[in-house]
């Protein structure tokens, strides 16, 4: 789950961006309305949340623009403002929900979720591929019926490899799946996030198996063990 954030305040922006990964979902901060409005223009988000204090543009004014411009996504405002009437132009404006600052994180959370199954999002994708199931919702990752323990990316390369087996996933691919926008990826990380979850796969007798493309990819097959 892809999720655009626009919010000026530097530090609330970062407390919010983390406490969403920590969540699983992945996060594209911005701090100005005009590169929030590019970002969306050419990245398919599944929500957005939007401050409406803004430096460059009013929130609502950039809520409208996104809007007209087609973004169907669900947006989440997060307004300082205390008016009734301010979230009444909001709604009106198309936003689908909105949170007053100060704000709850886990609430935040819990009403991003509920705008994410309300457009018909599933609520839970299980893949299966040899003795493998991946419970996408609940983020379990079950080998011969036993938990076995992924971090968050370890999780996200997985998925990204079973939702599409026997095809092969670019670097490029996982990099923007895995990580934010602008967020720092070192040259060698996917390969090392790569070797670490084939390390665990193993030591749990997946029957699945990871193969490198030198210079291509990644391609998950079904596999003996
Ligand atoms: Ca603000």
């Amino acid at each position: 789950m892809r999720i655009l954030y626009v919010e000026d305040n530097k530090a609330l922006g970062d407390a919010v961006a983390k406490a969403l990964r920590v969540n699983g979902f992945t996060v594209d901060t911005f701090t100005t309305a005009f590169d929030a409005e590019e970002a969306a223009a050419t990245t398919p988000y599944d929500a957005i949340v939007l401050d409406l204090g803004l430096p460059d543009r009013d929130g609502m004014e950039l809520l409208e623009a996104l809007r007209h411009a087609g973004v169907a996504s669900p947006i989440l405002l997060l307004t300082a403002r205390d008016a009734p009437s301010d979230v009444i132009a909001g709604l009106n404006a198309g936003a689908d929900d909105y949170l007053k600052k100060p704000f709850n994180m886990d609430e935040l959370i819990a009403r991003l979720r509920a705008q994410l199954r309300r457009v018909g999002q599933p609520l839970s994708i299980i893949f299966q591929e040899g003795n493998v199931n991946l419970d996408t919702s609940m983020r379990l990752c079950r080998i011969d019926g036993r938990d076995v323990d992924l971090s968050r990316r370890e999780f996200g390369a997985l998925e990204l490899l079973m939702r599409r087996t026997g095809n092969v996933i670019t670097k490029i691919a996982f990099e923007e799946t895995l990580y934010g926008f602008g967020e720092e990826v070192s040259s060698n990380a996917i390969e090392v996030l790569v070797h670490r979850l084939r390390k665990r796969l193993v030591a749990a007798g997946a029957q699945i198996e990871i193969h490198t493309l030198r210079g291509i990819g990644y391609m998950l097959t079904r596999g003996v063990s």
